[in-house]
């Protein structure tokens, strides 16, 4: 069974930063393959990261075959990873992470160092605050990110307002919907900047369900008020802008990895994810360390995080056992032109896995700016090494099969892969 966490034991074989969906699904995984001692290092006072405050389905389907609300799910997660026998350090957070797997951490008794043969950074994503959207007005009550509005509702069983306004169309924003119903508020409208909603159909149905005025191509501008929100000012395509009445606003998305560890420590921050730039292991600049779930690019689903999380575990399990390519190996930098947001992995080992070596991803993902149809082109230098013809979407997932890069045209195996996307319209 899993246990609290004694620093006076054995040393760490893998400590986890983060117990979501990908850092319990990791830990457990490398429990599963007979690592000896695995730690999960968690700030909040229980693991489970953001479905623990998702209090609403589906989450599980991939993982228990059977729709769960978000807290169930975490709560089973948590479940399974101390059956496997993980340790968990809750009410911890990492705030150094440096080379040699040398970690500071901080809990109630203080702060502490200790040290692990290898380190998964799992710490997820954030969505942008005000500060960072440059919306004008006074700082008043009532501005929150979903994130923060979720806590309060099913942590603490608060309703911060009852007429919000709702910006943005990613899937979390529909998640805002189910936790203002939840908690009895009543969305005045739901914003979009651009010309179509950004998350997949049928989730686009809910505004229209929730009778809540979706308005296209409208821009927040300005939140107006005294202590709390009183109105916001928008402007639509035209140019025109008009006044909301609303008691709180409800920014949505735009995510970003959480990545300030790497950030403010050794390990290289690719500028187009903003989260840790990888091979296809996962590994990170400094190989001692790997990253996984939504930390590696915003966004993923639970599902689809704790996936990730499990090969995490498998790719660790095998660098343990020497099993993984040398990280010395000569690999080719992974870049995107504009229209193209970021790629990822970073970086790919293409034509020199030697046979005993463990696979690594079998997909580069890829997003895109604004919709668009067109040829999606990989080349390195003069040569095109893949291409093919796609309609994309903001925030849908690209995938195009590493298998299929062909990379016999670059003789030393560094040559950079370069992603295009060629409009067609
Ligand atoms: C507000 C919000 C709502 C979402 N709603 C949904 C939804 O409804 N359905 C869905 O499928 N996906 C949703 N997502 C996407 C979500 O990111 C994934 O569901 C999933 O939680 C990602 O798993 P993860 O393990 O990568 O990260 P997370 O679940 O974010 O877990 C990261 C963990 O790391 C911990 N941590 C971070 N830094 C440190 C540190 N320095 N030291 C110690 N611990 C640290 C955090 O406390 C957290 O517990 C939502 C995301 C957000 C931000």
């Amino acid at each position: 069974m899993g246990k609290a966490f004694n620093n006076d034991e054995a040393p760490i074989d893998v400590a986890v930063i983060g117990g979501g969906p990908a850092g319990l699904s990791a830990a457990t995984t490398l429990k599963q393959a007979g690592i000896a001692r695995v730690v999960v290092f968690e700030r909040e006072p229980e693991a489970g990261g953001i479905p623990r405050h998702c209090g609403h389905y589906p989450f599980g389907m991939r993982e228990f075959k059977w729709p769960l609300k978000g807290p169930a799910y975490a709560a089973k997660l948590v479940a399974r990873a101390k059956r496997a026998g993980v340790e968990f350090s809750l009410n911890t957070s990492v705030v150094e992470a440096n080379r040699s797997g040398l970690l500071r951490v901080v809990t109630s008794a203080g702060p502490k160092s200790l040290s692990a043969k290898r380190v998964i950074y799992a710490t997820g994503v954030r969505e942008t605050p005000r500060s960072a959207r440059l919306v004008s007005g006074p700082r008043v009550q009532g501005v929150l990110n979903t994130g923060a509005l979720q806590s309060m509702v099913y942590l603490e069983g608060r309703r911060p307002f009852k007429r919000p306004v709702i910006i943005g169309t990613e899937l979390v924003a529909f998640s805002a919907i189910m936790t203002c119903a939840h908690a009895g508020m009543k969305p005045v409208a739901m914003i979009e900047q651009n010309t179509s909603v950004t998350a997949r159909w049928p989730t686009a149905l809910f505004p229209w369900i929730n009778n809540i005025p979706l308005l296209m191509e409208t821009k927040l501008v300005e939140i107006k008020g005294g202590d709390r929100v009183r109105e916001i000012v928008v402007r639509n395509g035209k140019g025109e802008t008009r006044t909301i009445e609303c008691d709180g606003v409800i920014l949505t998305g735009q995510f970003v990895p959480e990545a300030s560890l790497g950030r403010m420590g050794h390990i290289k921050v690719d500028p187009a994810t903003r989260g840790p730039s990888v091979d296809q292991w996962g590994r990170c600049s400094d190989p001692t360390y790997f990253a996984t779930g939504n930390l590696l690019r915003p966004v993923e689903t639970a599902g689809r995080s704790w996936q990730e999380g499990k090969q995490t575990g498998l790719w660790v399990a095998a660098d343990l056992a020497g099993k993984l390519p040398h990280y010395e190996q000569k690999a080719h930098p992974v870049r995107v032109e504009p229209t193209l947001i970021y790629a990822m992995p970073q970086r790919i080992y293409r034509n020199n896995l030697d046979a005993q070596d463990v696979a690594g991803m079998t997909h580069v993902q890829l997003r895109v700016v604004k919709p668009i149809k067109g040829e999606l082109i990989a080349s390195i230098g003069e040569h095109v090494i893949w291409r093919k013809n796609i309609s994309a979407k903001p925030e849908r997932r690209i995938e195009v099969p590493i298998a299929e890069l062909d990379t016999s045209t670059s003789s030393n195996n560094q040559g950079e892969i370069v992603f295009s996307l060629v409009s067609q319209a």
